[in-house]
């Protein structure tokens, strides 16, 4: 079903209106220039995992891009907390989204008004969950992460995203899950929606989140390591390193741990590092649950 046609209920500034009233006029500032940013979270048993930090990042992305969100961090949450409860299913995924209006429509718009809409929906984890311990195959992308001098890079800005559905697209008609992307000097950056970690003699690597996306769950995964005594090393993470790695798998809000088995001609088997940050990563996102 498009996700205009759908029933519920979508929080659209300040005010839970009908799904199919949430509507925008195409002559809007966000869409034209991409003045956009968003979130992407998601409820378990009916609590958003980490929401304040989502809340903080969607207001520093819109810093990034020069506009300021009308909502407290604590608004937002509590916004997300009533849509997630009004639309009925505690196991959704979150998305809140701001954009400049249509005041000005030019490329300056100091005046145009930001508008702020949360949508709720089931999202089951973006890889099968069957295949999980298989691992997904990953291209590697022919578009890189640009320079942060040349873009807001720490954004989740949805301009930045452009280069991510190309990617995915080039991926998909491959026939792979998903495109690992370089950035902008040749180093090992990230997926297409979430972060990438290796394992090798009882540690973890992964890139320094130097002109990507820190993702929430890049951090949890290195506290839940942390916790279990694995160390996690930030660091330049060069292409010609991939076939010393045993591990590896991807993670993010949508992707939650997702073991990699394949980047381009390497190889990877899913083992015991992997098996547990999966475990460790669900009963962390599920507190109240019993294992
Ligand atoms: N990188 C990109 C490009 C993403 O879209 C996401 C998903 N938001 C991530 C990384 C992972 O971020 P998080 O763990 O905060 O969801």
């Amino acid at each position: 079903v498009p996700f205009d046609q759908r029933d519920g209920w979508i929080w659209y500034n300040g005010d839970l209106v009908p799904w199919r009233d949430a509507k925008l006029h195409v002559l809007s500032h966000g869409l034209h220039y991409a003045s956009s940013v968003f979130e992407g979270e998601r409820a378990y048993d009916g609590v958003i995992f980490k929401s304040r930090e989502h809340s903080e990042r969607l207001r520093h992305s819109a810093e990034l891009l020069d506009f300021e969100i009308p909502y407290s961090a604590e608004e937002l949450c509590a916004a997300k907390a009533l849509c997630v409860e009004r639309n009925g299913d505690p196991n959704v995924y979150v998305r809140p989204v701001a954009w400049r209006g249509s005041e000005m429509m030019a490329v300056a718009a100091q005046n145009a008004t930001i508008h702020v809409a949360i949508g709720v929906w089931p999202w089951p984890s973006m890889f099968d969950v069957a295949t999980k311990m298989k691992g997904i195959r990953l291209d590697i992308a022919d578009w890189r992460r640009p320079d942060p001098a040349c873009a807001p890079s720490a954004s989740k800005a949805a301009g930045l995203y452009m280069i991510a559905t190309m990617s995915k697209h080039a991926a998909e008609r491959k026939g792979y899950a998903d495109a690992l992307m370089l950035d902008w000097q040749g180093r090992v950056a990230e997926c297409t929606g979430a972060n990438v970690f290796f394992t090798r003699g009882g540690q973890l690597h992964t890139p320094l989140a130097d002109c990507f996306l820190d993702g929430i769950t890049r951090r949890t995964i290195i506290d839940l390591a942390r916790r279990r005594g694995i160390e996690t090393v930030e660091r330049r993470i060069m292409p010609g390193e991939l076939p010393s790695f045993n591990e590896c798998f991807i993670c993010g809000t949508g992707a939650e741990v997702t073991p990699v088995s394949e980047i381009g001609p390497h190889r990877y088997v899913p083992g015991n590092i992997s098996r547990m940050l999966i475990e460790d990563y669900a009963a962390e996102v599920r507190p109240g649950a019993a294992i």
